[in-house]
């Protein structure tokens, strides 16, 4: 069937300013890392992306390396594009994608040297079938490749029109700082920094907020559902179908302790007592804080979908919730 997307796909989103840029983003963002690649059900992968653009998320995050098999998930995404999103619906759309990871054998398919990100996007381009990505990312810092190197890559790609913004994944708060004062010398400034960010992993607030705010970068938290722990999938044992028990999923049932389960119950009790899921809660937690421009879920239905973009309904914590939910994570 031919998709016509709703014409009320504007009306509920909440769309903010990503750092000091002239971009505005939706404040839940979709990721495609899991659930997207040649080993799912692509039908279900189509059915969430145009739901996700119905319901005004106009933003994809993607990598060279989502899948499996890696670049499966922007062949995919590529299809869409051309099956659903032809025409002029490409201007409604923020497109992300990112080298950084192992993507190819040999000496030029991993890391940050300017031979690889350079090969990277326009391999990524061919396989989403498009001219360019609107945020082109280092997925990770180099520890081998000069930060300049790696940067001034992301500066010329933005210049060459292969990507409109250069954005950066996983970099602790230094050399964040350094990375965004090369791309502003360049002329480039850092759009957006990626980093993961949930109540379980809370590095972020201990200088990384504080950089990006002082440079005007946006921030878009990964993993903000700690991969589906802070949901209340896995409050009654391990579901067949979720991430956990799949052999690919990078959520490992040993991770799954009887004390982060108590802390889940807990948690999950507060977000009850607020008529919320804790799937609900766990984002709009985080998007409490204004330096967050959007939060970066991944999801496996559209139910999960429409359960986690009701957060935007209360985001308002009182006090006293805020530091039982301190405690709990703290005990
Ligand atoms: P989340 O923490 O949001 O976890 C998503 C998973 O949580 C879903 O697949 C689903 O699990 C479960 N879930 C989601 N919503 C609900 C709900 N309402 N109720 C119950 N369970 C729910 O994010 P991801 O770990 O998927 O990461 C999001 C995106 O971030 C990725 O797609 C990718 O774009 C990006 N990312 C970036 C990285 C980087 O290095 N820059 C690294 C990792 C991710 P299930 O599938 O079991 O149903």
């Amino acid at each position: 069937m031919a998709y016509t997307p709703s014409s009320t796909r504007y009306d509920s989103m909440t769309y903010n300013r990503c750092g000091n840029s002239g971009v505005l983003l939706p404040a839940l963002s979709l990721g495609l890392w899991h659930n997207f690649g040649g080993v799912d059900d692509f039908k279900n992968a189509r059915r969430i992306v145009r739901h996700a653009f119905d319901k005004g998320i106009t933003h994809f995050d993607l990598a060279n390396n989502y899948g499996p098999p890696p670049g499966s998930a922007e062949e995919n995404f590529g299809a869409m594009l051309k099956k659903d999103f032809s025409g002029y619906l490409r201007d409604e759309l923020i497109i992300s994608s990112k080298a950084g990871y192992l993507m190819w054998p040999g000496p030029y398919g991993n890391w940050g040297s300017r031979k690889y990100l350079m090969a990277s996007l326009d391999q990524s381009l061919q396989r989403m079938r498009l001219n360019y990505v609107d945020i082109f990312y280092s997925h990770r810092p180099d520890p081998d490749t000069p930060l300049e190197e790696t940067m001034m890559a992301l500066h010329d790609i933005v210049k060459s029109g292969k990507a409109l913004y250069a954005g950066i994944s996983n970099y602790p708060a230094a050399e964040a700082k350094r990375a965004f004062e090369i791309l502003k010398q360049a002329g480039t400034p850092c759009l957006i920094h990626q980093p993961k960010y949930s109540m379980f992993e809370r590095w972020v607030e201990n200088g990384l907020l504080d950089v990006l705010e002082e440079y005007g970068v946006g921030c878009i938290p990964f993993s903000p559902l700690a991969q589906g722990l802070l949901t209340d999938r896995y409050l009654k044992g391990i579901p067949e179908d979720s991430r956990a028990s799949k052999e690919h999923g990078f959520l490992k049932a040993n991770e799954i302790t009887p004390e982060k389960i108590g802390k889940i119950k807990k948690l999950n009790e507060i977000a009850q007592r607020r008529n919320q899921s804790l799937a609900q809660m766990a984002l709009s937690w985080i998007l409490k804080d204004k330096r967050v421009t959007t939060v970066l879920i991944g999801v496996s239905s559209t139910e999960q979908l429409d359960n986690n973009l009701a957060c935007l309904a209360n985001r308002q914590f009182s006090s006293a919730e805020l530091s039982e939910i301190e405690s709990i994570l703290k005990g």
